[in-house]
């Protein structure tokens, strides 16, 4: 007998249908002999709506009062699936965040798990009852409800996961899997079998939002093997592991992110100590930089460009203005009309070649490259906004030509 973990996110419970389709599979693997936990998330765009609710009432709301609300969210969720399975004459209970021990930090708003206290479960588990659990929420020091940061719910999942030791963590969502493109943007996307920890990470820091970041991250700690699996087709999904197969795949995926800007400081001094003065301005403001740039000094001045969050893009210029208070306001530039492509690949580390094979696909569609940066299992690149969903179809047909 396994002991199986099972999360469902919104869009899987977004209607009694839904439900009732959620607890026809949880039934099943219980019937086929397994220990079954589910973790659930609120039913569709509850969240959202709760946090609209609270932003009309108050948009300066404490963060103990929005975790509050939002945790309400997966409360309705557990008790209707919960009373879908009792209709199917399963036993059943269905438990909050703290029911189920979870502990977390203070953090309202993007607790961490501190501990997870197992009792409960095992009892529930020990009566043979199929467990409900909510999502996304916990329980501080104070005896205070706090949640996990938005898409939590899948780190609840991998959590349950790893403190029980469960033999399999299935992630239900509305798609069938992990692709190697956007499936709705590009016709010849394809279903990946597997894909490792790291490059699924890369991937959805690339704005590929299968997974939630932090629970990809557990995952692999833990060594907690995932499955992405559709709610409505069934069928087998997309394999989350530490390491796969050698497979004739080089890259794995190629993934866009328009949550990007540009900034660009121009003659700066051509001196030691430049970089520095200015990357620290901004971490200590917390500004995530992406990719960074920076010219050949010339005539005693040189460039240095670089990318952030495009939400972050003002407070960059201000942070930049702050390390070089002799700058001209148009010696700052800030361009938002930017996105950046990427591909992911363990493959490439051992393939010369992917980079130009890459930039040759970007130079036949006569897409123009403004910034470029690599790692080891990714590269990236910058084109203008414009040219973005054309530079992933032309980059993917290159890797994974259509015949
Ligand atoms: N309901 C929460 C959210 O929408 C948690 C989750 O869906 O995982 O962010
Ligand atoms: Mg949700």
């Amino acid at each position: 007998m396994a002991l199986i973990v099972q999360k469902f996110g919104g869009s899987s419970v977004k209607d009694a249908e839904c439900i009732n389709r959620v607890a026809g599979i949880v039934a099943d693997t219980y019937s086929e002999g397994n220990d079954v936990i589910v973790v659930v998330s609120a039913q569709g765009d509850t969240t959202d709506d709760l946090i609209d609710k609270a932003n009309e009432i108050n948009p300066k709301h404490s963060r103990r009062e929005h975790d509050m609300l939002v945790s309400a969210g997966e409360q309705i969720s557990i008790a209707l699936l919960a009373m879908a399975i009792e209709k199917l004459g399963l036993p059943v209970v269905s438990l909050l965040g703290w029911q189920a021990g979870f502990s977390t930090n203070s953090s309202y708003t993007m607790a961490r798990i501190k501990k997870i206290d197992k009792e409960r479960l095992h009892n529930e588990l020990d009566a043979h009852k199929i467990i409900v659990v909510a999502g996304f929420q916990g329980l501080n020091k104070y005896d205070d409800i706090t949640t996990l940061g938005r898409g939590g719910s899948d780190t609840s999942a991998v959590a349950l996961a790893a403190a029980l030791h469960a033999d399999k963590c299935q992630i239900f969502t509305d798609v069938t899997g992990v692709y190697t493109t956007d499936p709705r943007k590009v016709s010849g996307a394809i279903k990946l079998n597997e894909i490792t920890y790291d490059e699924m990470l890369e991937l959805a820091t690339c704005g590929a939002q299968v997974l939630n970041n932090r629970s990809v991250e557990m995952a692999k700690k833990y060594n907690v093997e995932l499955e992405v699996l559709s709610s409505i087709k069934r069928e087998p999904g997309t394999i989350v592991k530490e390491a796969i197969k050698v497979e004739k795949m080089l890259i794995r995926g190629v993934a866009k992110d328009n949550d990007v800007a540009r900034i660009s400081v121009l003659k700066l001094e051509d001196i030691p100590g430049v970089a520095f003065k200015l990357f620290s301005k901004l971490a200590a403001r917390k500004i995530n930089v992406d990719i960074i740039l920076q010219s050949v000094g010339r005539d005693g001045t040189k460039d240095i460009t670089f990318t952030v969050p495009e939400a972050m893009a003002e407070q960059a210029k201000e942070a930049t203005l702050e390390a070089f208070p002799n700058l001209l306001d148009d010696e700052v530039l800030i361009d938002t009309n930017v996105s950046k492509i990427s591909i992911v690949g363990a493959g490439m580390e051992t393939h010369p070649g992917t980079a130009s094979q890459m930039f040759e696909a970007l130079y036949d569609a006569g897409i123009n490259i403004q910034m470029i940066s690599t790692s080891e299992i990714k590269i990236s690149v910058l084109v203008a906004k414009s040219d973005a969903e054309r530079a992933v179809s032309a980059v993917h047909e290159s890797f994974f030509p259509e015949d």
